[in-house]
């Protein structure tokens, strides 16, 4: 395959670092991956992929098979017929959906997702929710995104679904308040926190994007304030602009640092007093600082080595130089949303290597040739590395695990000390 590589020259400020940038081939997983997280989420939603067997063997090898329980995404299979087209997918898709909503009467939101099959043979998902939509409205609202990995990455998968929920919002009452909304899938303990946080400094009303049910999703409008919670979701972004929602800048909300700059945006907006900040979050960050503490020793000075998977890259990597004292061989990621992660890139020490896009060959040689202590990949990546002996640490268990907000800062660091303690344990 052919690989494109471009390296800007080195720019004056430390927001502005010289990138380098590869468009060659890659070692990511898709947007289906997505669901894992997302149907914890969203409790009343049901997912269902409209793809190949490769894609249900993804979706249960990632989120394991659930036996007792009724599992709350599924894959309805593209076969032969449909790809020669002697079949009528859209008929199929009918029966399938009809059959599963008679069985199934609490799923109160379906998606119809994407594939690289059902994108390949056009199967127009958009039209086949509107036609759903219109059958089993009001119970049930369907609607359609892609999942697929032609060119994407498998964070995108939740863009891509909050993206689509976006048209859904109401708009918000003449004359409602400002409000604040938080979007991102977190952890309902972290939710818990942040809105914990939010209440005691008197920011608010705050909610939740997504949210826990289909008929909690918020109303949006130009009275909406919004914060990322995650540093993947463009789209998402994009579409709440449009309906005039307005995105408070900050880093994003790990390690000590990171949650207070992310709270600090918040209580900017609604101005509250610098004093009551303080009183509600000096406290927590103390013993965020303290967690850090047990393994900075560990950490610090340690060299780390990013590449592209999650879109996490360049927080983390903020995260683990700034309050972990680690030093940053390379940042690899696969897209660089240069708004979006305004303040983590000015906070990344002077120097700092980017890089966007990937090229796996070229950058496995840098990587060898730096031998860092520490690597963050892939799946498809850590197997052939720890085998030459360097220790890694899979970048989707940084999605999978809650690391946002105070609380959850030691676990964070905890995750990059574990694999070098347990080389270490291994040399012994
Ligand atoms: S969507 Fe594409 S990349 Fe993902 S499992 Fe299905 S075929 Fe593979």
């Amino acid at each position: 395959m052919s690989s494109v590589i471009e390296i800007r020259p080195a720019a004056a400020a430390c927001s502005d670092p010289p990138v380098i940038r590869e468009r060659g081939q890659r070692e990511v997983f898709c947007g289906l991956t997505g669901i894992v997280w997302l149907h914890r989420k969203i409790q009343d939603a049901f997912f269902l992929v409209v793809g190949s067997r490769t894609c249900a063997h993804l979706l249960q090898s990632a989120a394991g098979v659930m036996i007792f329980a009724e599992p709350r995404f599924a894959t309805a299979i593209i076969d032969d017929r449909d790809l020669a087209g002697l079949a009528d997918a859209n008929a199929e898709l009918d029966r399938v959906v009809t059959r599963l909503l008679e069985r199934r009467p609490e799923i109160k939101l379906l998606f119809l997702v994407g594939s690289c099959p059902s994108e390949v043979i056009k199967l127009d998902l958009s039209r086949a929710a509107q036609r759903l939509s219109r059958s089993f409205s009001p119970r049930v609202r369907v609607l359609n995104y892609s999942g697929s990995g032609i060119e994407t990455t498998f964070t995108q998968g939740e863009d891509a679904c909050l993206a689509s929920l976006v048209p859904e919002m109401a708009a918000e009452p003449a004359g409602a308040p400002a409000s604040l909304l938080v979007v991102g899938t977190l952890a309902d303990v972290v939710e818990d926190q942040f809105r914990r946080l939010f209440d005691e400094m008197g920011v608010g009303p705050v909610r939740f994007f997504p949210p826990r049910h289909a008929h909690e999703l918020p109303a949006v409008g130009p009275q909406t304030r919004f914060m990322l919670a995650q540093p993947f979701l463009a789209d998402t972004a994009r579409a709440l602009e449009e309906r005039g929602a307005r995105r408070l800048a900050a880093p994003f909300p790990f390690g000590a640092n990171g949650s207070a700059e992310w709270l600090r945006a918040a209580a900017a907006a609604w101005e509250v007093d610098p004093r009551q900040f303080d009183e509600v979050v000096a406290p927590k960050r103390r013993r965020a600082e303290l967690a850090l503490a047990r393994h900075r020793e560990q950490l610090q000075g340690k060299r780390i080595f990013f590449f592209p998977d999650s879109q996490l890259e360049v927080p983390l990597a903020r995260f683990v130089a700034a309050e972990l004292g680690m030093t940053l061989v390379e940042v690899g990621t696969p897209y660089l949303h240069r708004q979006h992660l305004a303040d983590d890139l000015a906070a990344l020490p002077a120097g700092t290597v980017l890089s966007e896009g990937q090229d796996v060959e070229r950058q496995l040689d840098r990587c060898r040739a730096a031998q860092p202590d520490i690597v963050v990949c892939g799946l498809g990546l850590a197997n052939p590395l720890e085998s030459e002996g360097m220790t890694t640490k899979w970048s989707i268990e940084l999605v999978f695990t809650p690391i946002h907000g105070f609380d959850q800062a030691g676990d964070l660091a905890e995750l990059f000390a574990r694999p070098l303690a347990r080389r270490t344990l291994l040399k012994v």
